[in-house]
């Protein structure tokens, strides 16, 4: 594990204790009382699997399939009848794999969950640009999906090759998104590819929004251990270049930061990250809590076993100190570029310049933020501070969970 990611974590947490993962679970799920709760559902299936995807896949098998998703439903009734009533929740999101795969069953997934939670905020899906048939979309539509997000990654032949893929037809995506509109359409692109310009991403960026889009999600490529993909990630300086590049070219079109990599037209929003609280369903999915944080089993046999035994799914729980837990909601809150003190207080009952009030000066004197109206603002330089720490904690906490959790449906502990 990198020095950087553990001194942080020390200092920030003060303490030397580790973020300690353990194979128990609490099988109550106390989020009754849980304020800005969001779903997540992960549906693990892909045509093909590309190289890159460090994600929790596998290949697509219809009958595997229905099994799983007859499972996803047995989780979310006892994972529903966890609380009493209706809880009402933010957003709902759904990830994958190509959840569009299972389009004839989403209807059913979503009035599963509506029987127990009130969704306030819409419901996304993450698509695979072959997804986009009308019919396909026609069909989400129906069952209750209002903002949607391609996996575009590029336009372009040449780096889309890089990734093994062939570039979405952008004039046949335009077509399909005139007939079925949905209320946010976000496209992902990867940026820092070997070779990349600034004039490449340019490029991308002008054909999503020409084709549909009114929101991005500019990615940088990070490249995990556990891939079997050969691109090598860019040098430090030409991706701060980029990444600047970008900023400045999305906002002089009128396009607003929503977070460190996306950028909207006014009122889209697409972010299935920054909620203080949520619930995932399905293998691979984490449930964040105020006390607690767990993962669900990666193997999808595991977890159809594990919940047709009327068992939830979880591999893994990590019990947050409460300063642990403080890092944590800071971490993703500041993902947004702002961090508001009168949320924190809400959250943890204490000021924020009380319990953080040093490394917040810190961030001021070194540049990376500034405070307008008695809120956090990431500045340009905390935005790429912000994203080339998130490179090391991917690879110092994400890359080492995931690795061990792609092999092991079950592991006893992991320490990060
Ligand atoms: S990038 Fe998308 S389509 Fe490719 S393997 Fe990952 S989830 Fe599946």
């Amino acid at each position: 594990m990198s020095l950087a990611t553990t001194a942080t974590r020390v200092w920030l947490t003060r303490s030397l204790r580790p973020f300690l993962f353990q194979s128990e679970y609490d099988p109550a799920l106390d989020y009754a009382g849980c304020e800005n709760l969001g779903l997540y559902v992960h549906i693990p299936f892909c045509r093909s699997l590309c190289d890159f995807c460090p994600y929790c896949k596998v290949k697509y098998d219809p009958a595997l399939c229905s099994r799983y998703i007859d499972a996803l439903l047995q989780e979310i009734r006892q994972v529903g009848r966890r609380c009493p009533g209706r809880k009402r929740v933010t957003s709902l999101y759904f990830g994958g794999g190509s959840p569009a795969l299972a389009a004839d069953r989403i209807g059913e997934i979503i009035a599963a969950l509506e029987e127990h939670f009130e969704i306030t905020e819409g419901v996304g899906m993450e698509l695979h640009p072959s997804d986009l048939t009308e019919k396909t979309l026609r069909t989400l539509k129906a069952a209750g999906v209002t903002k949607i997000s391609i996996g575009v990654q590029s336009f372009g032949q040449k780096f889309a090759s890089l990734l093994g893929r062939r570039p979405p037809d952008p004039k046949a995506m335009a077509r399909v998104l005139q007939k079925v509109p949905f209320e946010t359409v976000s496209m992902d692109l990867i940026f820092a590819l070997p070779g990349q310009t600034f004039p490449d991403i340019r490029r991308d960026i002008d054909t999503a929004f020409a084709c549909g889009a009114n929101h991005v999600a500019i990615y940088p490529f990070i490249h995990f251990t556990f891939t079997g993909s050969r691109v090598q990630p860019m040098p430090k300086g030409q991706k701060r270049f980029l990444l600047d590049a970008v900023t400045r070219y999305c906002q002089s079109r009128g396009y607003l930061r929503d977070s460190i990599w996306t950028f909207g037209k006014p009122g889209a929003r697409y972010s299935s990250m920054t909620r203080d609280n949520f619930l995932g369903f399905g293998c691979s999915a984490t449930t964040l809590l105020m006390d607690q944080f767990k993962i669900n089993t990666f193997s999808v046999e595991q977890y159809c076993r594990r919940v047709g035994s009327g068992h939830l799914p979880t591999a893994l729980t990590l019990r947050f100190t409460r300063r642990q837990r403080m890092v944590y909601y800071l971490f993703w809150t500041a993902y947004s570029t702002r961090v508001d003190p009168a949320g924190f207080e809400r959250f943890f009952g204490v000021p924020l310049e009380r319990m953080y009030g040093d490394a917040l000066g810190l961030a001021r004197a070194l540049g990376f933020a500034e405070k307008k109206d008695g809120i956090y603002q990431m500045t340009g330089k905390g935005a790429f501070y912000y994203h080339y720490y998130e490179n090391f904690y991917t690879l110092a906490y994400i890359d080492k969970m995931w690795g061990i959790l792609r092999k092991e449906a079950f592991p006893r502990e992991i320490r990060l």
